[in-house]
């Protein structure tokens, strides 16, 4: 089965239990909509690796895909990009230690970038006086964003936002709004 005519299906049975389960079109709906920013082959596999029960290890694209997909039904105003273009969907294929969790950002649409943490991460180095202490740089694999091509910084998007945007827009991911008619 091809993968659209299986993201259709899926989305088919999402949208059966509707009424039950509204978190379930929700999911079926982001996973079409994340599918779709994608290279096919990249989208195939994710969709193979998630359908396929017997599956042990998950490999680096197929958890981020799925981290992707659960913020975006948890909070579906968040508004950094939605999308795993080629070039980035390729890094979380082959390098087991890209992560998102060093907080490397795009300062201008805030689109996550995979980084690598240090594996060594405190160094000393001795002044002539005193023994230093820091710690050694994240592996960052984008200076510039995939997306829009602006710089990236740790936590810069995140950290250039207001106290009181970052509040409002909690409370509106809260809140949540289901439109399915
Ligand atoms: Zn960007």
């Amino acid at each position: 089965m091809n993968l659209h005519s299986r993201v259709e299906r899926l989305e088919l049975a999402a949208r059966e239990m509707a009424g039950a389960d509204a978190e379930a079109v929700c999911e079926a709906v982001a996973i079409n909509e994340l599918c779709e920013t994608m290279d096919a082959a990249h989208a195939a596999h994710v969709m193979e690796q998630i359908a396929d029960e017997e599956a042990e290890v998950w490999s680096g694209l197929t958890h981020r895909f799925v981290a992707m997909v659960e913020r975006r039904t948890t909070t579906p105003n968040d508004p950094r990009p939605f999308a795993l273009p080629p070039g980035v969907a390729q890094i979380f294929l082959d390098d087991p230690r890209a992560s998102t969790a060093q907080g490397w950002d795009c300062e201008a649409c805030g689109y996550e970038v995979p980084s690598v943490k240090s594996m060594s991460p405190m160094q000393r180095v001795w002044d002539g006086y005193n023994y230093i202490a820091f710690w050694s740089p994240d592996g960052v694999y984008f200076a510039s964003c995939p997306l829009c091509g602006s710089a990236v910084g740790q936590m810069a998007w995140l950290a250039g936002r207001s106290y009181q945007s970052r509040l409002e827009e909690a409370a509106a991911a809260k809140r949540g709004s289901y439109e399915f008619n």
